[in-house]
């Protein structure tokens, strides 16, 4: 493979930036995802981007910009406008950025052509196998637009396509590899030594409180990452030691809310843990109103676990779905660990499955009263030897959040049963 021409000086502090080209990034057509997809390429590198702007679809501009970052860059990679169309101007922009012609490069023009059969390619297509001189072409095996690679003013330009499938693509497939070949050859192992953990059911800031109590802090490096259902923590440093170290007093603090290390979610945590015990999941929900199957179902592989949830809003479909009795309804109410333990032993028996959980709460806005606020929600867990656990949490935030953060407690509930771990009875 052949390493791109990076600047020799490049430093573990190279200087990265990215360009988002596109009118669809700033009309309000498209949210940019390609920023996410870069940098968690680069990521895997030890590379962060410095900076990332967007233009619109205007090649002076464009190749101004390339100018620009050619002067203060080591690295810059490039998305979108390399379509056929006369809107996709990146390649006319760096021509005229690096004063260069365009050449049409046969090779590429075969695999367009290869691609469309038995289809002959329409005319226009041409554009995308004509490249700056002194480009190399990136053939693609998900589109038609070849990716390239340059070289302008002691700069590596990544031109990628800006269609998010195929720039992972050419990520994955060029631009990591050659310049983790790249950065072998100067020496530059540059990956620091990083600790991913998992935390479920603790918010950030109360984390970083119990953090910031800790000693020794100085030379690790603390990201946060608050996804929908979990907290992702990176602790990042120079000696793997001291990161390790830190790590595992993190885990102290955190103890029972920190779920493990690495980087997978917690969904695909829970389809581990029931697969490793050849264990069935079954669920029953109220208030998430099947987001814990669409969850689940997200994960590839979910089927080797997942039989089903019974999605029973109503109370007459808390008991004709699972056979909630009426009278515990009256007495106890929909919202209430008795309701949630009978809807949990009721998934379990109807999915048949080795282990059921339910949700049954208050999202809000309304609904709520002093009793009961909104954000209560009442969890619960049936096993082969009955009801495992059932808990009572008061979430905060809104409708969406209250409803995410039930999923993300159910599904904890559930994955600690499967390990034999006491539930967790937090609140945030
Ligand atoms: P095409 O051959 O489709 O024209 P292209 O390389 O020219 O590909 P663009 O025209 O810039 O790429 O974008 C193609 C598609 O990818 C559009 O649907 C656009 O909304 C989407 N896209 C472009 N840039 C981004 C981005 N930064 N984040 C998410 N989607 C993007
Ligand atoms: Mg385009």
């Amino acid at each position: 493979m052949n390493a791109p021409p990076l600047s020799p000086q490049m430093t573990a502090r190279a200087a990265v930036e990215l360009l988002t080209l596109g009118d669809e990034l700033l009309d309000g057509r498209t949210a940019d995802g390609n920023t996410l997809r870069v940098a968690r390429a680069l990521e895997t590198l030890g590379l962060s981007l410095n900076r990332r702007t967007t233009f619109r679809d205007d090649r002076v501009a464009i190749a101004q910009a390339f100018q620009d970052v050619s002067r203060r860059a080591d690295l810059c990679i490039v998305s979108g406008g390399l379509g056929p169309t006369t809107d996709d101007v990146t390649v006319a922009a760096m021509a005229l950025a690096a004063d260069v012609e365009l050449v049409f490069d046969q090779a590429q023009w075969d695999r367009i052509v290869a691609r469309f059969a038995p289809q002959t390619p329409p005319e226009n297509n041409r554009r995308q196998a004509r490249i700056p001189v002194g480009a190399t072409a990136l053939s693609s095996d998900v589109g038609t637009a070849p990716g390239l690679y340059l070289e302008l003013g002691g700069c590596t330009f990544f031109l990628l396509p800006g269609v998010p499938d195929e720039l992972q693509w050419h990520l994955d497939h060029h631009v990591v590899p050659m310049l983790a070949v790249h950065l072998a050859q100067l020496g530059l192992v540059r990956k620091r030594p990083t600790i991913y953990l998992r935390c479920v059911g603790i918010g950030e800031s109360a984390l970083a409180q119990r953090i910031e109590a800790l000693p020794n802090l100085a030379w690790v490096e603390i990201g946060y990452r608050a996804g929908e259902l979990d907290l992702e923590l990176s602790l990042r440093g120079d000696d793997p030691e001291e990161v390790e170290r830190f790590a595992q007093a993190v885990e102290a603090v955190g103890a029972g809310y920190v779920i493990g290390r690495g980087r997978a979610g917690l969904a695909e945590r829970v389809v581990e843990a029931f697969r490793g015990r050849g264990l069935t999941f079954g669920a029953a929900e109220s208030c998430t109103g099947g987001l814990l199957g669409a969850t689940l179902t997200g994960v590839p592989g979910a089927s080797d676990v997942f039989r089903g949830g019974i999605v029973a809003y109503a109370n007459e479909a808390k008991t004709a779905l699972l056979g909630v009795k009426p009278a515990l309804l009256a007495e106890h109410g929909a919202v209430s660990e008795t309701c949630a333990r009978a809807m949990a032993e009721g998934a379990r028996r109807l999915l048949k499955v080795d282990i059921a959980v339910s949700i049954t709460g208050i999202a809000g806005p309304g609904g709520g009263t002093a009793e009961k606020p909104v954000g209560t929600v009442c969890i619960g867990v049936a096993g082969p030897h009955g009801v495992a656990s059932v808990v009572t949490t008061h979430l905060r935030g809104a409708r969406e959040r209250v409803r995410q953060q039930s999923v993300a407690r159910a599904l904890e509930a559930a994955r600690r049963a499967v390990l034999s771990l006491p539930i967790l009875e937090s609140e945030t």
